[in-house]
């Protein structure tokens, strides 16, 4: 079984972008910008968008966060994206998800101007990254991606399991495994017979936030595992939805928790940001060559 290292392949995407941004900022004096926005007071959204601000500093983009209480009102949101869509030194938005249930979640993030949509959860990107055009992708399953690419594991052909199916991490996930020319089988909580699926699939990709959903038995002799769950355990500990230690026995390759998935989520937004931040400046400089 072959370990796929996370945080070390993030930190290569990391520094990566790190050498991109001084170069956009030596020729074209432009440092990215990423707004953050985070309401109410769930400690996890405030450790994730902590860990973001980090990780920007250290790469050197630019970052704001804008905390808001949970009585904010859907127009006051409204108001703080539209600043930042005017704002010229911001090239990336994000809006920190869960948003308390009077916020009509759909509406927040069709107000980002889809350029500045970094998290890939705009409509306008959704549809482009299904139709298989040119467009931001949700970082989670980019990052995914990404691991496949960096261990050269073919997906052409493989019969691929995904085990989860929301808006942010699971259908995202199928999407750009179909666009890779896999034959992909999404599954949910309704889903009748999960081990039916699981136990026949090349590669097993889950993110549905239950530890120890996928067990030993349920995983192909040599398959490959991804685990994208985050789970923090009554004792602290933090665990994803695989039965790593038994799981890990059987399987090819498999991710850990933490360490797998989650630094992978954290480099492809940077690297998002920047790729929003060098079209932007692209565009200005096209501009001033036609003046
Ligand atoms: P969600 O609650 O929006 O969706 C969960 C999905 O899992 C749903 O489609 C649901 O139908 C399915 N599901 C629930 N119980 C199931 C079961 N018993 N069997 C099969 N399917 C089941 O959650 P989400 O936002 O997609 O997040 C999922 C997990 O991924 C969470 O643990 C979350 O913390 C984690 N996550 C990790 C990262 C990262 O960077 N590693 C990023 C985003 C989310």
């Amino acid at each position: 079984m072959q370990l796929i290292d996370g945080k070390s392949l993030s930190k290569k995407v990391q520094d990566a972008v790190k050498s991109d941004i001084e170069i956009l900022k030596a020729e074209q004096g432009m440092v990215p910008g990423l707004a953050v926005v985070i309401v109410g007071d769930d400690p996890a959204s405030h450790a994730y968008v902590g860990m973001k601000e980090k990780a920007c500093k250290n790469v050197g983009v630019y970052s704001i966060a804008h905390k808001m209480p949970d009585t904010i009102t859907q127009d006051e949101i409204i108001e703080i994206i539209t600043m930042m869509n005017n704002n010229p030194h911001i090239h990336g938005i994000l809006v920190q998800l869960p948003l308390p249930p009077h916020i009509d979640t759909t509406k927040i993030l069709e107000v980002i101007n889809p350029r500045k949509d970094v998290d890939g959860f705009h409509a306008y990107n959704v549809g482009r990254m299904v139709s298989n055009l040119e467009s931001f992708v949700a970082c989670t399953p980019l990052g995914v991606m990404k691991m496949f690419e960096e261990y050269n594991i073919e997906l052409e052909g493989k019969d691929v399991v995904v085990v989860g199916a929301s808006n942010i991490v699971g259908k995202p996930m199928a999407s750009l495994l179909l666009n890779a020319n896999a034959t992909v089988t999404v599954t949910h909580i309704y889903t009748k017979d999960l081990k039916a699926h699981t136990s026949k699939a090349d590669i097993v990709i889950v993110g549905v936030g239950v530890p120890n959903l996928i067990k030993e038995e349920m995983i192909k002799e040599g398959a490959i595992v991804i685990d994208i769950g985050i789970n923090r355990l009554e004792d602290g500990r933090l665990v994803g939805d695989v039965d790593f230690d038994a799981v890990s026995k059987k399987c090819s390759y498999i991710t850990p928790v933490p360490g797998g998935v989650g630094p992978m989520t954290i480099g492809m937004l940077l690297q998002n940001t920047l790729i929003s931040a060098q079209a932007f400046a692209k565009e200005k400089q096209q501009l001033n060559e036609g003046n």
